[in-house]
């Protein structure tokens, strides 16, 4: 028993504030608990973040508890007072928070299954882990990256910058193993379900511990069992992606952001928009615990942290063993020619590499059969009725599809205009994949995109193929970019670098590299000689050149420099107020009242209203009013005052706004 007679509930709704509840005498509630609430006529799950003695809410409008659905809370205090740093640094509602943060396997009770979370004591750590595989003899510069991580007892937050294949994994293993050693346990973040298996397998590979996974793959069911584990104690490895920042780990020693860069950690739509790379440095520093953010190719603000001595920079700048850096050219197609998206050089060092016995990698960032229906008839090109989109040819299926609101129809025979034969323009995955098999015809290709790897099992199966070796040209999207490990890759070939050249945001540079040279880092892993060959209508283009001259590092010097000079991120802050409504004018009246509603003071700025540059999604407009400044207290001060008041605004219904601190793509 607490003795508390009140406490304070994290209920799942719009408004801005926690429910106060009276405790009933047999009842014992304790912080971190799921108690049952009656909530106007209905009864909900809600989540105790405190318990108090005394109330300021009159008595007489207080009610009663239901009942607990815990013995012992689920949540510690650290993890509440995270989330509840969260719904203030975010300005986002605290119960939609808390329900971000529970998997909703145990945020919905039905009355007659309403059954108690038996024992969540945290079980102590039992018998010593058993280490499975024989760690490699690390490198200087991976010792000393390791000696620093251990070192750290307490916060740190270390930034482990390594190229591709420089055995940043091993580093986080045999850290790991040193935090399991002394009985604590340990938080693995990594940014896409795709990446979980190997990651997963890597670790289980590893260590005779109990492990949790938790990605959105899961079913709901699957996905609160594994939670509970973590939450209990009984998994000592939790890996898991964005949204596993929020899980408990009772003794947790070490937290690791694996591609730290990765914009899947940032939550960019729904609710609560928050970024789980600094959520995880905020939890370190409340629960007293190292954090360590992982990447070849770190985002710009962490370079920054770095630079400004917020974070300890360690580097690995060599790859691991025998493997040498891959050597990268740029593919001038305005002097060649070109077949169907396809460069004559590039044909041909394909051929020479798969003549040699090695595999293929071609990337291409778009997936489907072709960008663009069009009528040479008449100059129609096929739109998508509800965005301001083309749709994407998908032949396999026989359907034009919109990438951006799901909208689908059947792929015309004729022009619907003027009756003229229509032609798929441009080239995709799908098209891509054809092109090469017909040039190719006793190298089997095995596609990477979402079209064809739906299921987390068939990734595993593409992978499994490339492994094999029964597949030999590998076409994909960004899912090929990402931390595969494929030995006998020793060619990559990037097909359209120059979609994100020309962008309008000041973020796109930033995204290109990284994903040139992630990409190119899949090449020549294992010893074998890599090369990556770049095509491009611009080759003289700086950004390129920076890159394939100077690496990653020098590119991203000279994008600090112009960021510094142009006061944007990471020498800004911003947050984003984002609307949309059925009709352009409903989305901007509401942001110009919005924009009129509290002077900001000096030091703060408010950009807009303009309409996104994709206005029109799915029937909907879409505009954005930017708040900014230069520091960061400022901002959350201006906001502070500023957000609870956005809900006052009259506005029609149909109208949706939502914050956005710290945007990653201003769209
Ligand atoms: P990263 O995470 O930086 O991409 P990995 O940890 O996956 O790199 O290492 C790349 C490859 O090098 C893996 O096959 C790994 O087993 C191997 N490796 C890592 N460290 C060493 C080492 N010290 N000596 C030899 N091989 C290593
Ligand atoms: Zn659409």
């Amino acid at each position: 028993m607490t003795g508390a007679q009140y406490c304070q509930v994290a209920i799942d709704t719009p408004l801005r504030q926690l429910f106060d509840y009276i405790i009933p005498p047999a009842c014992d509630v304790h912080p971190g608990m799921r108690v049952r609430v009656p909530f106007g006529r209905r009864e909900v799950v809600g989540l105790v973040v405190r318990t108090a003695s005394v109330t300021d809410v009159p008595v007489a409008k207080l009610r009663e508890i239901v009942g607990t659905l815990d013995e012992t809370p689920l949540l510690g205090e650290a993890d509440l007072k995270l989330l509840e740093w969260a719904a203030n640094y975010y300005h986002h509602p605290i119960g939609q928070v808390f329900a971000t943060a529970l998997p909703k396997g145990l945020r919905v009770v039905r009355k007659r299954a309403a059954r108690k979370n038996g024992s969540a004591q945290p079980v102590a750590s039992r018998e010593p882990i058993t280490v499975r595989e024989m760690p490699y003899s690390l490198s200087n510069a991976q010792q000393s990256a390791l000696q620093a991580l251990v070192a750290a007892r307490g916060a740190g937050n270390f930034l482990l910058d390594g190229v591709t294949g420089s055995g940043k994994t091993e580093v986080y293993m045999q850290a790991v193993a040193a935090v399991l050693e002394r009985g604590g346990a340990v938080l693995v973040l990594c940014p896409e379900i795709g990446l979980t298996p190997q990651l997963l397998e890597r670790f289980q590979r590893r260590f005779d511990a109990p492990i949790a996974s938790l990605h959105s793959g899961l079913t709901d069911k699957a996905r609160a069992e594994q939670w509970q584990r973590a939450a209990r104690g009984e998994a000592r490895i939790v890996i898991g992606t964005r949204s596993a920042v929020f899980a408990p780990v009772p003794q947790l020693g070490l937290i690791i952001v694996d591609e730290e860069h990765d914009a899947s950690y940032k939550q960019q739509d729904g609710d609560l928009r928050y970024s789980a790379r600094d959520m995880a440095l905020l939890r370190g520093q409340l629960q007293d615990v190292p954090v360590v953010l992982g990447s070849a190719t770190p985002s710009l603000e962490s370079l920054h942290n770095a630079a400004q001595g917020r974070i300890t920079h360690l580097q690995l700048p060599e790859r691991a063993g025998s493997a040498e850096p891959p050597r990268l050219a740029l593919v001038d197609m305005r002097a060649h020619v070109v077949h169907k998206g396809l460069s004559a050089p590039v044909l041909h060092a394909m051929r020479r590499h798969l003549e040699a016995g090695s595999q293929v990698l071609v990337f291409l960032n778009r997936r489907g059969y072709a960008p663009t229906l069009l009528c040479q008839g008449c100059g129609w090109v096929a739109p998508c009725h509800d965005c301001d989109a083309r749709l994407t040819v998908h032949m396999k299926t026989g359907r034009l599809a919109c990438h951006h609101c799901g909208a689908e129809e059947a792929l015309p025979a004729r022009c619907p205009r003027c009756g003229h034969a229509v032609h798929p323009l441009g080239q995709g995955t799908e098209r891509v994949e054809e092109t090469l098999a017909a040039e190719f015809p006793d190298a089997p290709v095995e596609r990477f995109d979402r079209d064809v790897l739906r299921a987390p099992q068939a990734l595993a199966g593409a992978i499994e193929r490339v492994h094999s070796g029964n597949a030999r040209i590998l076409v994909g999207t960004q899912m090929l970019t990402k931390g595969h490990h494929f030995p006998d890759v020793t060619l990559v070939v990037v097909l359209n670098a120059d979609q994100s050249l020309f962008s309008t945001d000041f973020r796109a540079a930033e995204r290109l590299a990284q994903t040139i040279v992630q990409v190119a880092g899949r090449a020549g892993r294992a010893g074998k000689p890599g090369e990556v060959l770049i095509q491009s209508l611009y080759p003289e283009h700086p950004l390129l050149n920076i890159l394939l001259n100077e690496g990653y590092a020098g590119f991203a010097a000279g994008a600090l420099a112009e960021r510094a000079a142009a006061h944007w991120p990471p020498f800004a802050r911003m947050a984003a107020l984002r609307a949309s409504d059925v009709t352009a004018a409903g989305a901007a009246r509401f942001l110009h009242q919005a924009r009129t509603l509290l002077a900001p003071p000096a030091g703060v700025m408010l950009r807009g209203p303009v309409p996104a540059a994709l206005a029109r999604r799915a029937g909907r407009h879409h505009a954005q009013l930017l708040v900014e400044s230069a520091q960061r207290p400022l901002l959350q001060r201006f906001l502070a005052g500023w957000v609870p008041q956005l809900g006052g605004i009259a506005a029609p219904r149909s109208l949706r706004w939502a914050l956005d601190v710290d945007p990653l793509e201003l769209f």
